[in-house]
């Protein structure tokens, strides 16, 4: 029996093509040069590629049986998302962080925050009890302070260059992210052989 994977194109899928190929999982045509969403590949699987976001999506209803994305996309997607988290690939590294302007204070007044990750965001700033107004971007996230959009930015940090380049420095780490593997609930049960086989596959990969 095969399964359908939905993986998170970008970074995340170059990374973890490689660790599905050692698990045994290649595509039957090179992802990068097609235009193509939807990919056979090798014991009869199916890889779906598709924004970070829409993973936990199509993994939460069912139309893919297990998904590749980051911590941060799915703790952003809700903390009582109806998937499971099974493994943790140890890829895509990184810190979901708050940053300021370099030497400002944080204060104790309200506070504008800019995110691409306003739930995360929203219940971080809830538990410290701070009053916040969220400004939701898609992206320019590290120039909304200096251009006077936001206080402080929710964002992911890695070397912390983008941060420097625009005058931030990171204040306080919200969660460490890495890429995660869940699995469709349904599926966990109905497929359970294909779904172990994949997970103690990939765990030996990340074991080394
Ligand atoms: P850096 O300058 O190395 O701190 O990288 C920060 C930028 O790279 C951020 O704006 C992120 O959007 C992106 N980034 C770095 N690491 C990751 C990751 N593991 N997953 C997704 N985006 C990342």
């Amino acid at each position: 029996m095969s399964l359908t994977i939905a993986l998170n194109r970008g970074r995340i899928l170059k990374e973890c093509l490689p660790m599905l190929a050692e698990a045994g999982i290649e595509p039957l045509e090179d992802i990068d040069s097609s235009r193509k969403l939807v990919f056979e590949a090798t014991g009869g699987h199916k890889l779906i590629v598709m924004r970070g976001s829409d993973v936990p999506t199509y993994v939460e209803y069912g139309a893919a049986d297990v998904g590749i994305t980051g911590k941060d996309t799915i703790l952003e997607y809700g903390r009582d998302a109806r998937f499971y988290e099974r493994l943790d690939l140890g890829i895509g590294r990184c810190k979901l962080m708050t940053a300021m302007p370099e030497g400002e204070e944080m204060g104790n007044g309200p506070l504008t925050v800019g995110t691409k990750f306003v739930n995360i965001s929203r219940a971080y700033f809830e538990e410290l009890n701070r009053h916040v107004t969220l400004i939701p971007l898609a992206g320019a996230i590290e120039i909304a302070p200096i251009m006077g959009l936001a206080d402080l930015i929710v964002d992911i940090v890695d070397t912390g260059n983008t941060l420097r380049a625009n005058g931030l420095t990171a204040r306080e780490t919200i969660a460490d992210i890495s890429t995660r593997l869940i699995v469709n609930r349904a599926a966990q049960k109905t497929r359970f052989d294909d779904v172990q086989s994949l997970v103690n596959k990939l765990r030996e990969v990340v074991a080394g």
